[in-house]
């Protein structure tokens, strides 16, 4: 030491001295975290404190070189852990064994958890070292250059976080300049942060502190701010450190620096999970191979020896499971059901109110002194005298306590009185109770003088009841604790006079029991005299010992009790003083009093023996005999005690135990241990196998003594005695851990290993070979019943397994009847769970294994009713669960549920009657269907009766297994309760022929996985998908760890409801309703919603609810996000307002909202007063909403619609500015539209049924296809869209084969892609009906004459539909028209001619006289009302429709030279296919190809699809011939005998199809057209193209356009996402509709998701590409180098094709549409490439403020379709539908269109 303290008193080598601060502390090396590995020093200023402080220090030991050499080796060990793979894998593992990685480091690396740690002076090598240190080292590392640049580097480090702007206080200065090792900063929930950023991969921590906040010694005069504790107190609260090591690249940091940021907002979020277990084991396993990689390489040559081994590993554990798959098989493990049913009839009076309904009816008027109050016993005794003080008179209670480790009096009696125990009370326990320090045990009490009595009541009766029960103490011992005590305080009692004197004995004084009931009076000693006995037992015991086993006495307690009974009745008779003596069997927890379950502070007795058995402290206890085991409940004993004390009873000696009359009522030792492991069994507190194997125990020992003495000395004694042996090294190695685990482990293994005797001590009481038979005055209370009590002995053994220092708490019994069924702890204890399990096969131990893998990533905790499973052991009749449905979980914890419960109930997995829409998921589909599953079709059964169904209801009946329906339907969107659906009960009912038992069954969630989307349906927004992709992705995210907690599952069954043949199904549902709502639990979550919801205080709520009597469990989230997301925060609010005590309290209309269909009255009525705040709030909002849906409905009204609905009215009150939260404004739109009550989500709800037309109909494969056009709808009369139900589902389904790419599937999606984009209702029946068709005038006869003095007869139709027909034409104003059969002005006639002369002929009739006027019509096809009639104001005369397509021959063809002359009459489609004769084509391809006509084409510039390779009509076009009433024009160039071969470009003069073309008919009469013709393309290709969105197919559409027009497809056409959908739902129908149709697509989903393409979003190109081979290839080649320049996805051909064939449907669609009144129309216009990417966001816009400014009903349909490619621009049509359903005037929105800006 000397040398070290001369050279430390040295001057420093580089002189610094600290920042002149008056003490400096520096520190070497690892001193703050390896206990002064490197040593410090400490600079003092002042001498005379650095005197004091030196003398202290030479007070303390010097350290050891010992704990030295510990301290390197640690600090070693600790090193090699540094490098950054060991960490992480140190990191992993510890989390994975489920510690705070944090807390881990902390303790490991710090050793100050006792202040004697550094209470030393340093050792000898420490200050070796540091005196090297200073004098060698220091300088040179002041200098070191590399010391330099490490700081250098992190203080750059520092500034560049700090520059990055983390978003939270920094600890340092500006510059960072303090910011060595780490930059702390402060935020408010530092722990969260710092496991955020651990996670990941920064090592931040915000525990490395030790420091603690010290109270300044200061005067508070004199404290500074500065130096306020409480400052540093929240620095050290709130600080978070990051890690700046200097090796962190500038990358790192400002990753750093990010994820602090995102840390810091995450940290307001709930708390996410530790990382997926799935990747820490790896990460472990890794790290382990990383670890042993040497050892690993040994074995590599060996592999034969690893297969070996693995193989052998695999045997073992395949034989490990049959084992305990084999004992968890055990029949004894399945329920007694009478024990299920008792958890719901325990006692419902307790307290006060028990004892008050009992009156005693006796006085004791005075003082009472008590001991052993702060005991089992005397605990009972002192809650019934304080709750009877009023009725006894008892002005003073005076207890007598000792003191106890360290504990004073008073600090006892507080503790006593703020005691659960003492609740109710706690006013006259303030008002009567006072202590008195003293301990009965010692002589005199302990005190040191004489005591008189100290209070000024007199004494009127002491009552002892203070005792050391442990059977095993010594002689000596027991009779000071219970002779030399007792007789002290009869003592006591004599001299402060007291009139009465009560002692608690035992009713085991009587030695053994016998085949008589024991009477109450003094044991036989013989002729051993107890005064003689005492005298022994108190010097050295021998004699009373024999005496003991000679009287028969099992142990010295009940030995030593039975001498004081005669030595205490002794001496009170000698003092004349009354005196009581009460003889308690085995003290059993409480019956009632202070509450059910009550078992005090210390497990004692048969509450004791379950606690040891759950602990597995004891494996066995003997249980040789049936008889009843003599417990008694604590509350009866205080009782009889209290009523002893003040005169009760009619003798001296009481037995407080049940008479013999009573004694069956108590359950056997063997029938407590059998009962109380299926209650284990079936909450889930040990495994089955192990459980399984301690029935067997139980068995064995029973039958045999012999092997109960070896069983317990294998298994209770041999293993404590080990234990106990190793637990000294064991407290060392978890002292690694920290201090508390090692204090903990010890003193649990102390306590168990004092146990592991007790099966022997308990045996002569618990199960005697003889009836213990009391006779006693005790009677049971009303209600009792053995069950009921057995259950509460088992909670209170389990409440002590738990935690043996504290006693069960207030409704811990009840508590108890909760079953967990699930909650995680561990990947392998899920997986031991499921494989483990009897009776399954590997599929569903498997789909156990992945349910319970899958609530783990959600952290959900399933429990259910214990008692409502009774239900479920009564199996006569096959079983139907009715759940409620609110989650695709619902199903999957439902199953789990039995698959638990399976081996303790008579109960197999259900089947559920799952929606058709599963069925098609691939994996889960197949995973439900192999679980038993059977799909249904939601709502089908009620439209058409389906046999299939019925097949498999019957199936169902016959397997015996359970069937769960959700009758319901449709999952609950706000947590509301639906009206329940008679359908699939119909089809049970009709067909099992005998009785089915409904249990319903009450599903009561915290948080939903769904909350967000189901709420997003709430504010309208369309219904997300099942998709097994979603799926997929939700996997990963738990295996990432990243999905949010959800907290608690709560299942409850109800009562059976019976369904017989002769059933009312609506009295059965309706009662099936009742119970699933009073069933429906709440939490503090939900009272947290409610009271964010209504904006009061939590407390109030909770208060609020207290008062109702509704019981609300504490919420089973950590860290609930506070305040609640909008989404859960609704639903769980809504779900607390179903319940009855709220509800009832609600307007009526609302109740029944939410509760449809419930036809139970509602007492209504005044709240109590605390629900009162609560029920106006609510109330207050709910008619806030009503009064907002009230305006919308007349403003509506105003606006000209009739029949406000439902939807109609939500959708107002959403899109205005009301304020109304969506969930309400759904209550408000179905209570103000008074319309029954539709369920959330859209879903067509069921109006009025119109009778449907009757309609000749034949299948659609066998119809002759025939050209015969529609009157008022798109196309031929044989071909339509129509929506009918397909095996109970609606779909869309077309009339005919005419497109073969719509395929002739019913079209499911595409009925629902209709009732989503639109949302809209849609009810398949509500058609809007044929009309028969209006009829004509009559034709004037003048006309007549002259049409038939100019054509022949035949060329004229004057029937209506002919002439209707030729007036309208295809556009929306003109199909509604005729829909709705407006009457209008038609055309008198219409003839067709068949030549150009009958045209010449007609136009000079009409020309003669008055004349008529004539308009030529083609296909009609036109969408301006071309051929509209003019009204008589404009054109009285007759009108005639002169159809051209009598006109319909190719007249020549000139392929050569690639012209052809055509007659104008031709349709599209004739007209190609006669070219094709030819070997040439035109080109000219409209979407209305079908019927347009070549001079309608003319007459309307019209515009093919196929125009960037043949152009427009304008371009095609050479020569025309135009009929007029003048004669025919005809503009010939050349020679006209060589007319095929005379054409040819002119200069000169104007050319006459320049004026023809856009003409509309009104030059004249196009009756032929000269056009050029190009040879039939050799090959012609589709395909199609995805882009991720919009903008980035709308930008490769221009580059195509920029292409060489050869270079060009022929068509090119760019859809967006709406459209997309549409032509996918088209497509659905030519594919086949199945599940592996489905994987195709969950395929191709998953391949586009990789590739960045999402469907929601995605536009996509269909192409055509035409021509001869080399020109396609070409074409193919650059479009594809663009494809892959803007980021497409090819599609494929038949997606080409399909989207292709669209143009062919959309018409047919927008007649379908009509159907049910949704119209729609295409709005077109030319857009130049500079606009393209403002017009289609400015067209939505303006299309949605026409909507809403009309205030039409859902939304509007809008898609975009880019058709044409121009150099300067483009062409996109925009189809635009709206439900126009209920209003007056629907085609008002059309007649201006809309403004668009942009
Ligand atoms: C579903 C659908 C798809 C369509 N697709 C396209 C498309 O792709 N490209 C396009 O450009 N248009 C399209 N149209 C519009 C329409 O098909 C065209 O305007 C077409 O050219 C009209 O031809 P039509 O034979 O039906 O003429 P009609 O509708 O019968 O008449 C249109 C006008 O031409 C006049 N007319 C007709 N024949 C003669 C004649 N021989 N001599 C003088 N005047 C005459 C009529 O008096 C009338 O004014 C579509 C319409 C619908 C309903």
């Amino acid at each position: 030491m000397e040398p070290s303290r001369r050279s430390l008193a040295a001057p420093w080598p580089m002189g610094f001295r600290g920042h002149g601060a008056d003490v400096s502390l520096f520190s070497f090396g690892y001193i703050k975290t390896l206990s002064a590995l490197g040593g410090g020093v400490a600079w003092v200023q002042n001498a005379s404190l650095r005197q004091r402080m030196q003398q202290l220090q030479q007070g303390w030991p010097v350290r050891s070189r010992a704990q030295r050499l510990w301290t390197v080796l640690r600090a070693f060990v600790f090193k090699a852990f540094l490098t950054p793979c060991l960490y992480g894998f140190l990191e992993s593992l510890v989390t994975t064994l489920g510690f705070d990685f944090d807390r881990v480091i902390v303790a490991w690396t710090r050793g100050f958890t006792k202040l004697e740690y550094i209470r030393q002076r340093p050792s000898v090598p420490l200050l070796e070292t540091l005196l090297w240190r200073l004098q060698s080292q220091h300088k040179a590392a002041f200098e070191d250059s590399s010391l330099q640049s490490s700081v250098a580097r992190r203080r750059g480090l520092a500034k560049q976080m700090l520059a990055a702007g983390l978003g939270a206080e920094v600890v340092s200065l500006g510059d960072g300049a303090n910011s060595w090792w780490l930059l702390p900063i402060l935020c408010d929930n530092p722990r969260q942060v710092a496991q955020e950023l651990l996670m990941r991969g920064f090592d931040a921590t915000s525990t490395s502190t030790q420091l603690q906040r010290v109270q300044s010694l200061a005067s508070s005069a004199t404290r500074s701010a500065a130096l306020r504790a409480s400052d540093g107190e929240d620095f050290m609260n709130r600080v978070v450190y990051l890690p700046l090591d200097p090796d962190l690249a500038p990358s790192a940091a400002r990753q750093l620096a990010e994820a602090v940021k995102d840390a810091l907002q995450s940290s307001d979020a709930p708390a996410r999970g530790r990382p997926a277990s799935g990747r820490r084991v790896l990460v472990t396993l890794l790290g382990g191979a990383l670890v042993a990689w040497p050892s690993l390489i040994s074995w590599l040559p060996s592999l034969w020896l690893i297969w070996s081994l693995l193989l052998l590993a695999l045997l073992l554990l395949f034989l490990a499971a049959k084992v305990a798959q084999c004992l968890a098989g055990d029949p004894d493990l399945r329920m007694d059901p009478k024990l299920l049913q008792a958890m719901s009839a325990l006692p419902k009076v307790e307290g006060v109110a028990f004892c008050r309904e009992r009156p005693l009816k006796l006085r004791l008027e005075g003082a009472v002194l008590l001991t052993g109050a702060t005991g089992f016993v005397g605990g009972g005794i002192l809650f019934n005298l304080l709750a009877r003080a009023e009725e006894l008179g008892i002005t003073r209670l005076v207890l007598l306590v000792r003191q106890r480790r360290g504990q004073t009096l008073e600090d006892r009696i507080r503790q006593l009185r703020d005691g659960e125990m003492f609740r109710e009370l706690r006013e006259t326990f303030d008002k009567v109770v006072v202590g008195l320090e003293g301990d009965v045990s010692l002589r005199n009490f302990g005190w040191t003088e004489d005591k008189t009595w100290p209070q000024k009541e007199p004494l009127t009766a002491v009552l002892h009841c203070a005792g050391d029960v442990r059977f095993q103490q010594p002689m000596q011992k027991a009779a000071v604790s219970l002779i030399s005590a007792t007789l002290q305080m009869q003592q006591l009692a004599s001299k402060w006079k007291a009139k009465r004197f009560l002692f608690v004995s035992t009713a085991f004084v009587h030695a053994q029991p016998s085949s008589e009931a024991l009477e109450e009076k003094l044991v036989e000693l013989r002729d051993f005299d107890p005064m003689e006995l005492y005298r022994d037992a108190m010097s050295h015991g021998s004699w009373a010992k024999t005496a003991m086993h000679e009287l028969g006495f099992p142990n010295t307690y009940t030995f030593a009790k039975a001498i004081a009974e005669h030595l205490v009745i002794r001496a009170c008779d000698a003092e004349a003083l009354d005196v009581k003596i009460v003889r308690p069997s085995i003290v059993g927890p409480a019956w009632a009093f202070p509450y059910t379950g009550w078992a005090g502070e210390k497990p004692s007795t048969i509450v004791g023996a379950g606690a040891l058995l759950a602990r597995r402290g004891v494996r066995v206890f003997r249980d040789g005999f049936d008889h009843p085991c003599p417990v008694v409940p604590v509350d009866l004993v205080a009782e009889l005690a209290v009523k002893g004390l003040a005169g009760g009873g009619d003798s001296r000696i009481l037995h407080a135990c049940l008479d013999a009359a009573d004694a069956d009522k108590m359950p056997s030792f063997r029938f407590f241990t059998k009962r109380f492991y299926q209650l284990l069994a079936i909450k889930g507190f040990m495994s089955l196998p192990e459980l399984g194997f301690n029935m067997k125990l139980l068995r064995w020992c029973c039958e045999s003594a012999t092997v109960f003495y070896h069983v317990h000395a294998l298994l209770n004694v041999l293993p404590m005695q080990i234990l106990d042996f190793v637990r000294i090294f064991l407290e060392k190695a978890l002292a690694i851990f920290g201090q508390s685990l090692s204090r903990r482990f010890s003193s649990t293994v102390r306590i168990l290993a004092s146990c592991s005797t007790l099966p022997m001590q308990y045996h002569p009481f618990s199960s005697p070979s003889t009836c213990w038979r009391f006779r006693s005055s005790l009677r049971l209370p009303e209600g009792w019943g053995l069950y009921e009590y057995l259950f509460i002995c088992c909670t209170a053994g389990y409440a002590f397994a738990e935690n043996p220092l504290k006693g069960p708490g207030r409704h811990q019994a009840k508590r108890f009847t909760e079953i967990r069924v699930f909650s995680h702890e561990s990947a392998l204890s899920d997986a031991f769970s499921a494989f483990v399990h009897p009776q399954v096969s590997l599929f569903y131990a498997f789909a156990a294994f992945v349910v319970r893998l899958a609530l783990g990533w959600q952290r959900l905790t399933v429990s259910v009713q214990g008692a409502s499973l009774a239900v479920l052991t009564d199996l006569e009749a096959p079983l139907v669960l009715c759940p409620q449905h609110r989650s695709i979980l619902d199903f999957v914890l439902i199953g789990l549920v039995c698959f638990q419960f399976q081996p303790l109930l008579p109960i197999q997995l259900p089947q559920v009657a799952a929606d058709a829409e599963f069925s098609n998921l691939p994996l889960l589909g197949w995973a439900l269907g192999g679980l038993g599953a059977f799909f249904v079709r939601r709502g089908g059964g009620a439209v058409q009766p389906d046999p299939a169904l019925r097949a498999k209801v019957g199936r169902f009946l016959q397997s015996g297994r359970p069937l769960e329906v959700f009758l319901e339907g449709l999952r609950s969107r706000g947590r509301r309760q639906l009206r329940l659906r008679t359908g699939l009960l119909k089809a049970l009912r009709d067909i099992s022929q005998r009785t089915v038992q409904l249990v319903p069954l009450a599903l009561s969630y915290e948080l939903l996985p769904e909350d967000e989307s189901l709420y997003k349906e709430m504010c309208g927004q369309p219904r997300d998908p099942l998709s097994t992709l979603g799926l997929l992705w939700w996997v990963l995210r738990g295996l990432r760890g990243e999905l949010p907690a959800l907290g608690e599952a709560h299942l409850s069954f109800g009562s059976a409801q019976k369904l017989e043949a002769s059933s009312d199904l609506d009295t059965l549902v309706s009662e099936v309703q009742r119970q699933l709502v009073d069933l429906t639990s709440v939490t503090t979550l939900h009272c947290q919603a409610l009271a964010e919801t209504l904006e009061l205080p939590l407390p109030k709520v909770l208060e609020a609810m207290e008062a109702s009597q509704l019981p609300v469990r504490p919420s089973r989230l950590a860290v609930p996000p506070s305040p609640l997301p909008e989404a859960a925060r609704w639903a769980l609010a809504l779900q607390a307002a179903t319940l009855p005590p709220l509800r009832r309290r609600l307007p009526r209309a609302w109740g029944r909202w939410l509760v449809e269909g419930l036809s139970e009255e509602e007492p209504g009525g005044a709240p109590p007063a605390s629900l009162a705040e609560l029920c106006g709030a609510f109330c207050a909002q709910l008619q806030t909403a009503e009064a907002a849906a009230r305006l919308c409905s007349e403003a509506l009204r105003r606006s000209g619609v009739q029949e406000v609905t439902e939807e109609h009215l939500l959708q107002e009150l959403l899109s205005q500015d009301t304020a109304v939260p969506p969930p309400l404004a759904r209550g408000a739109a179905c209570v103000v539209a008074a319309k029954g009550f539709g369920a959330f989500g859209g879903v067509a709800k069921g109006k009025p049924r119109q009778p449907s037309a009757v309609t000749l109909l034949w299948p659609a494969q066998e119809a002759e296809l025939k050209d015969e056009e529609c009157l008022d709808r798109w196309g031929f009369k044989d071909t339509k869209f129509v929506a009918q139900y397909v095996d109970g589902r609606p779909a869309a389904q077309i009339t005919s084969q005419r497109y073969k790419a719509l395929g002739r599937q019913p079209l499911f999606q595409l009925w629902e892609l209709f009732q989503r984009q639109l949302c809209v209702p849609l009810n398949v029946r509500d058609v809007l009906p044929e009309r028969p068709l209006f009829e004509l005038p009559q034709v004037p006869t003048a006309l007549r004459e002259a049409l038939e003095a100019a054509l022949p007869a035949e060329r004229l139709r004057l029937d209506s539909f002919a002439r209707i027909r030729a007036g309208a034409g295809h556009g929306l104003a003109d199909v509604w028209r005729l829909r709705s059969r407006e009457p209008g002005r038609f055309f008198d006639a219409v003839v067709r001619p068949e030549s150009e002369a009958e045209v010449e002929a007609l136009l000079q009739a009409a020309a003669r006289g008055d004349g008529f006027g004539v308009i030529p019509v083609g296909g009609r096809t036109n969408v301006t009302s071309a051929t509209k009639c003019p009204p008589f104001e404009v054109d009285p005369r007759p009108m005639v429709a002169l159809d051209m397509r009598g006109l319909s021959r190719v007249l020549w063809v000139n392929a050569e030279d690639g012209v052809a002359m055509i007659e104008a009459g031709i349709t599209g489609v004739e007209l190609k296919k006669a070219l094709e004769l030819f070997s040439v084509t035109m080109g000219m391809e409209p979407d209305s190809m079908e019927l347009s006509t070549l001079g309608g084409w003319i007459a309307t510039r019209a515009s093919g699809m196929k125009r960037a390779r043949y152009g427009n009509i304008e371009d095609m076009v050479l020569e025309v011939r135009l009929a007029t009433p003048g004669g025919t024009i005809w503009q010939r160039h050349g020679d006209p005998a060589q007319a095929e071969t005379s054409i040819g470009r002119a200069s000169t003069n104007l050319a006459l199809p320049g004026l023809v073309l856009g003409s509309e008919g009104c030059l004249g009469v196009v009756t032929a057209a000269v056009v050029r013709v190009r040879p039939l393309p050799q090959v012609v290709e589709y395909q199609s193209v995805l882009f991720p969105d919009w903008d980035r197919g709308a930008t490769w559409m221009r580059e195509v356009a920029r292409l060489p027009a050869c270079l060009r497809p022929a068509s090119c056409r760019l859809m967006d996402q709406n459209q997309l959908q549409l032509a996918q739902a088209l497509k659905q129908g030519s594919a086949q509709n199945s599940a592996l149709a489905n994987f195709r697509a969950s395929l191709r989903d998953a391949f586009l998701s990789w590739k960045g393409v999402s469907l929601s979003e995605a536009a996509a190109v269909t192409l055509v590409f035409e021509g001869s081979r080399p020109e396609v290839k070409l074409q193919k080649q650059e479009v594809a180098r663009l494809v892959s320049n803007f980021g497409g996805l090819w599609g494929g051909s038949a997606s080409g094709a399909a989207g292709y064939a669209l143009t062919f449907a959309i018409a047919y669609l927008r007649d379908f549409g009509l159907d049910f009144r949704i119209l729609s129309e295409s709005l077109e216009t030319m857009v130049p490439w500079s606009r393209i990417s403002e017009v289609w966001p400015a067209v939505q816009a303006a299309v949605r403020e026409r909507h809403k400014e009309l205030r039409l009903p859902g939304k509007p349909f809008m898609s975009c379709r880019m058709t044409q490619l121009y150099d300067e621009g483009t062409w996109p049509s925009v189809p635009w539908a709206s439900s126009q359903s209920s209003r007056s005037r629907p085609l008002r929105i059309w007649s201006t269109p809309p403004d668009v800006r942009c």
